[in-house]
């Protein structure tokens, strides 16, 4: 049995999900030209900064408020595989793509907000399709999908 509810909150993950995947290329297609060259590990610095970029996109569907933690982590954790001469740019790119993010899903959530709902993981799965398991309490993802960037390397 399913309701009406429930479609439409089906409806709007997969837009959603479209959403956050538009925001992580766009975003990372904006930062690659300021990545370092790195013979030793070649693809390895853009594998990385997609997966980062991916995270902080999540994070902001998950919460559009985290944006300022989320736009500082993001360039924390991408910082050391950009161009020195770049920093500024990149800092730039990272607030100017979040922002933009961030007034979409906040706009999407409504007025109505999420209040009074169950957090649910902010990843999507292998289908491209919101996760929707139960998120480790203060973190926007489930277990499966708590991000270990060094986990690549
Ligand atoms: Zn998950």
């Amino acid at each position: 049995m399913i309701n009406e509810s429930e479609i439409r909150i089906t409806e709007t993950g997969r837009s959603r999900a479209a959403a956050m995947e538009r925001f992580t290329r766009d975003l990372w297609k904006a930062l690659t030209p300021s990545l370092m060259p790195d013979p030793r590990r070649p693809g390895w610095s853009e594998g990385y900064l997609f997966e980062v970029c991916q995270a902080g996109i999540s994070r902001l569907a998950a919460d559009p408020r985290s944006q300022p933690m989320a736009s500082r982590s993001l360039f924390t954790a991408a910082r050391s595989l950009m161009r020195a001469q770049d920093q500024l740019r990149v800092s730039q790119i990272i607030d100017a793509h979040f922002s933009r993010a961030r007034s979409y899903f906040d706009a999407e959530r409504g007025p109505a907000g999420t209040a009074g709902s169950t957090p649910r993981c902010a990843a999507l799965n292998r289908k491209g399709k919101p996760c929707g398991r139960e998120p480790i309490w203060g973190t926007p993802f489930c277990v499966s999908h708590t991000v270990r960037p060094r986990a690549a390397a």
